[in-house]
Order: structure tokens, then C-alpha cells, then sequence
């Protein structure tokens, strides 16, 4: 193995701070800033210092040789775009405030590439004539660029950042497929590699169809996505996704449907306290356009409708909200006591926790009255079932029924069969086996390299500092020199024989600084293993800690050469 290089600490740039940066609100934000790793310029932009840059280079390495592994080939393409490609597609609009535009001298359109499809779509278009041609994957690591609303959180969320993004091109769906399962599964040696514990869920809602597209989600505190998580078993899923599997109840011994006058009880919780029955009893009725036409969706009392999931049900109809004016010629629709009971035209979505066979309190479709006794089945039916409210904490899990946790998560990376959308746009036809031409179809592949860094950072760091996983952190050893010249020689000594074993040493050989100070920057620097010079150096004897347990043993010099080497 060939030697490392041992970095002296008396030589590296890097000024540890004793205090949280004032705007920091983050874990990661903070010790990244504290321990020198990164400096920031202006909101969601960021120098990489030396040691940050070597925990951003380890990142990167480790994503390039497990996609070099599936056969995918890197390139770089430009961040400096002209406006046309994104004008085709439609998202030079499409993309609103997130967008960095400018001009050139010449007043041309320009834009900071903020991910790439059409890019690649047309370097493929250029490069493949032939389906010999594909399948072909290629990606890139690149400075991206949007201009996010909120770029709080340290490097979690910059406007400039470092992303992995790669693309597949097939001539078949089945090719797709394959592409895509090879990414996946190369994303979960990534992540596996880089020590993070990550959960993988479907990003679209089950009525889009499986695993067209997932997310690969670190669980942690200071997370922008809420994800549902099951204690018991391995399911893991987006918020919108979460589908509940209702099932049909008996009905037989509900008494008939019967009508109570509920006067100024407009609201659920009003209904309730009047009638002395829990919210979860009442079915609620809301009201929704869908394309135009006016469609009740009926939920428990109790749970809010999730309009996103909805509409995602629903698309490519256009869903809104109800307004006065939908009512002036609608007198089959009171509003506040609508109930699905005589609702002749009137589609009828439901729940479905609104189960063939459950009775409900509901409205009586006239002012001031509701009605009981209103059975699923019975007295009213079902259009569709869609599964439509908000997911709560300790609602039941799909695959195995345990009460589920919603949990915080940071979104590490994307996988998204993206079909033959851009391929459309820009005619990306190969010549096919039969001699006519094939549209291509794609997929696109990201993974957030910055965000990885403050993602690890957050799920590892513990009160004193950083704790890097062993082949992310900047060095695999930081040999620390209590203080003295014998104690700084005899670290300089074994930092060399570490390095000769083909180690990555970090050596602390600063002199005139307190140990005290040494030994608390080697715990917020967070390298793996920390090697003291100390008290016993002279006889040759050095401590050996573990940075993330804490556990400490003596060991002679050639002991902790071989244990480290090991
Ligand atoms: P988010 O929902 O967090 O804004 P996104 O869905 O817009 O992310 P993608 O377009 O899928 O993200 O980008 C691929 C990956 O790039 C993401 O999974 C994430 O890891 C990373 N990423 C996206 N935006 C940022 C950012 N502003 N700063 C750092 N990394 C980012
Ligand atoms: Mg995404």
C-alpha cells in the first residue's frame, strides 16, 4: 500500500471556534461552521475549507466508483446554460423564483443549471445515432444552482451545492427498468459505504404506481421532510403514500336512519359537542371541483383531508375548492350539513376508513339537521374509494398493522423513472433493430454530495463535536501531541510509521497550544480514532480512543501501528 500523506495541524488551515454561530439553527450547521470545515459567503453559499473539502472529496469518490461499477460513465457538462433547451422543455418558466437567470454581454438569456435533463437529453441526441448505441448511462458531480426560498441549515440547503445527477437512455421500458434497479441498488451500496442510515420510500402517492420513482430519506431531527416510519417492521413511507386498507363491517344490528334536529352545529366539533358523540363518529363531507364539476369527499370527522393527495389521485383533473357562487343554483347541496345520503348527482369519493357496512352521523342535506344511523352500503354508495387524509401518528401500518411514527428526514437522493417526457421534446429517436426509428426513454438519478455531508454530520455528531463515519472522515487517525518536544516527536514518529501503513493521518504537533485545547478540537474535528502522546510517550506507551464510543486503552507504539492498521 502506498504511503499517506500525514497533515500536520501546525500547517493546516483551520480555526476551530469555541461558540455556535449566531444564524446557525442546525446540529450540522453548527459544527461544520465550528469545526472549520466550511465558512459561509451569503445565504446558501459556501466556501469548503481544507477539511471540509476532503469529507466532500471521500463523499464524491465513493458515489463515482459505485456508478463507475453499474457501468455508468462520467462527463461534465457546462452550469452555464442557454436558455433555449429549458425553454423547450417549459421550465425555464416552469421553474419560477428557483432559478438563477442572467444575460450575457450580448443580452442572451442564460440560467445556472439547477439539474440537467435537457442537457443530457440533447448530448445523447448528438452522441447516439443507433439502438447499438444504448442503453447508455452517464452522470456527473457539479455545482448546481436554485435559489431557494429558505437556504437555512448550513450546506443541508444551498443555492449553490455539489450534486451527483446521472441519467439512463433506453430503447425499452423493460431497459428502463433495468437501469433503474441498477441505480437503485448502487445507491444503497452509497449509502451503505458512507455509514448513513437512510430508509428508501416511493415518492408518489400508490396511485401514480410504485416504484416509478423513490426517494432515499435520512431520518434525522433536523430534516425538512416528514416521513411515516413503522417500529415494527421494515416499512417506511412519504406522507402522500400512505395507503389504508379499510375493511367491510356488519351492519345488520344498526337501527334505521334517523334525522335530528341539530340547530347551529355547521361545523364538526360543534356536531359533536351537541350530540355527545366523539368527531371519529361523524363523517364529514367536503366539497371539491374537480374540473369544474362538483365532487363530495367523505372522511371521518376526526381526520383533515390532504388536498395534495387528492389532487395527485385525481390528476390530470384540476381540483379546487368550492367557492359561494358554486352553490347559487345547487339547492340539493346545503352547505355545512351535506351528507352522502340522497346525493343522487353527486359523485361520491370516499375514505376508506368509510367502510362498506360502518354508520355514521352525517348531515341531512337540510339546515339545522343531521342524521344517524347513516350506514355505508345501505343508505348511501361509493363512487370511489380513495385513500385521502392527512396520515397521523399511530395510524395502523399497511404491511403489518403496528402504530406507525412520523418521523424527520433529509432527502439525500432521488431516483425517478422519468419516461419518454424530454425525449419528446427534443425527438431523441435511435435507429431500431427493425430499421425505423425508437423514441428513447429515460431515467434521471440524483444524490445531494454537499447535503450527504451535513446529513452524516447531523445522524452522527454527538455534544462534543463530529464523529465521522471511517471512510467519509478527513483522516483516518488524528494522533494528538499532549504538549511537550519529546511528546510532539514521538507523535511525528508514529503519525509517519500510520502513514507508511498507508493510513490518513492527522497529526496534532502544534506547540504552545494547552492539551486541554488539543484534545477538545480532536473531539469537534471528529476523526474516527484519536492517538494521544502523552503522559507515557517517553516509554513508549500512547493512548488509544475510540471518538465515537469513548472507550480508551494503553498500547505500545507498534501495538497501535497494527491495531489501526487492522
Ligand atoms: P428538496 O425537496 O430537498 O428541495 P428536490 O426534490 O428539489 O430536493 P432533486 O431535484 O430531486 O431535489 O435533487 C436531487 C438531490 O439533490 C436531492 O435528493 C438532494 O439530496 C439534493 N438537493 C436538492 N436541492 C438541494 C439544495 N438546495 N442544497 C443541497 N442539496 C440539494
Ligand atoms: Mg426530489
Amino acid at each position: 500500500m502506498a504511503a499517506a500523506q500525514v497533515q500536520r495541524m501546525s500547517r493546516l488551515m483551520v480555526k476551530t471556534l469555541r461558540d455556535d454561530p449566531a444564524d446557525a439553527e442546525t446540529l450540522s450547521h453548527k459544527l461544520l461552521v465550528r469545526a472549520g470545515y466550511v465558512r459561509r459567503n451569503a445565504a446558501g453559499i459556501w466556501t469548503w475549507l481544507p477539511l471540509g473539502k476532503k469529507v466532500l472529496d471521500n463523499i464524491s469518490n465513493i458515489v463515482r466508483e459505485e456508478m463507475d461499477a453499474i457501468g455508468a460513465q462520467e462527463v461534465l457538462l457546462p452550469a452555464l446554460l442557454p436558455k433555449e433547451a429549458y425553454e423547450a422543455s417549459g421550465r425555464w418558466e416552469e421553474y419560477g423564483d428557483l432559478l438563477f437567470r442572467l444575460k450575457d454581454r450580448k443580452g442572451a438569456d442564460y440560467l445556472l443549471g439547477p439539474t440537467h435533463e435537457e442537457i443530457f437529453t440533447q448530448t445523447v441526441k448528438d452522441q447516439c445515432t443507433s439502438y447499438k448505441d444504448l442503453p447508455v448511462m452517464l452522470y456527473q458531480i457539479q455545482t448546481k444552482y436554485r435559489d431557494e426560498a429558505r437556504p437555512r441549515s448550513g450546506v443541508l440547503r444551498g443555492r449553490e451545492f455539489q450534486m451527483k445527477d446521472s441519467y439512463s437512455f433506453d430503447t425499452t421500458d423493460e431497459g428502463l427498468a433495468e437501469s433503474y434497479a441498477l441505480h437503485r441498488e448502487a445507491y444503497r451500496k452509497i449509502f451503505a459505504r458512507l455509514g448513513l442510515d437512510y430508509r428508501i420510500v416511493s415518492a408518489v402517492s400508490g396511485a401514480m404506481g410504485g416504484s416509478a420513482s423513490e426517494e432515499f430519506l435520512a431520518p434525522a431531527a433536523a430534516g425538512e421532510d416528514t416521513f411515516v416510519d413503522c417500529p415494527a417492521c421494515e416499512y417506511a413511507a412519504n406522507t402522500e403514500a400512505v395507503t389504508f386498507v379499510a375493511e367491510a363491517v356488519d351492519a345488520s344490528g344498526v337501527g334505521p336512519v334517523e334525522e335530528l334536529d341539530t340547530p347551529d352545529t355547521p361545523t364538526i366539533e360543534s356536531l359533536a359537542a351537541h350530540l355527545g358523540v366523539p368527531a371519529s363518529a361523524t363523517l364529514k363531507n367536503l366539497l371539491v371541483k374537480v374540473d369544474g364539476e362538483i365532487v363530495a369527499v367523505g372522511v371521518p370527522g376526526n381526520r383533515e383531508v390532504d388536498l395534495g393527495k387528492l389532487g395527485e389521485h385525481l390528476a390530470p383533473a384540476v381540483v379546487e375548492l368550492v367557492t359561494a357562487e358554486d352553490f347559487v343554483d345547487r339547492p340539493d347541496l346545503v352547505r355545512g350539513y351535506v351528507g352522502p345520503q340522497g346525493l343522487e348527482k353527486v359523485r361520491y369519493i370516499a375514505d376508506p376508513r368509510v367502510a362498506p357496512g360502518t354508520a355514521w352521523v352525517t348531515g341531512a342535506n337540510r339546515a339545522d339537521t343531521h342524521a344517524r344511523n347513516v350506514v355505508c352500503g345501505r343508505d348511501f354508495s361509493v363512487d370511489d374509494y380513495l385513500d385521502v387524509v392527512v396520515v397521523e401518528e399511530g395510524d395502523p401500518c399497511p404491511a403489518c398493522g403496528a402504530g406507525l411514527r412520523l418521523d424527520r428526514a433529509i432527502e439525500i437522493g432521488h431516483i425517478f423513472q422519468l419516461g419518454r417526457k424530454y425525449a419528446d421534446t427534443f425527438q431523441l429517436d435511435v435507429l431500431g433493430q427493425q430499421g425505423k426509428p425508437v423514441r428513447v426513454t429515460m431515467g434521471s438519478y440524483g444524490i445531494g454530495i454537499s447535503r450527504a455531508v451535513a446529513a452524516l454530520a447531523e445522524q452522527t455528531a454527538d455534544a462534543a463535536g463530529l464523529c465521522w463515519p471511517a471512510e467519509v472522515a478527513p483522516a483516518d487517525v488524528h494522533v494528538v501531541a499532549a504538549g511537550k518536544a519529546l511528546q510532539i516527536e514521538v507523535a511525528l514518529d508514529v503519525a509517519a510509521q500510520l502513514a507508511a501503513a498507508g493510513l490518513r493521518v492527522l497529526v496534532d504537533d502544534r506547540s504552545g497550544v494547552s492539551p486541554g485545547v488539543k484534545f477538545t478540537d480532536a473531539e469537534l474535528l471528529g476523526v474516527p480514532k484519536i492517538l494521544v502522546a502523552g503522559r507515557r510517550a517517553g516509554e513508549g506507551v500512547l493512548e488509544l480512543k475510540d471518538r465515537r464510543t469513548g472507550e480508551r486503552e494503553e498500547l505500545s507504539v507498534a501495538e497501535a501501528v497494527a491495531r489501526l492498521r487492522g
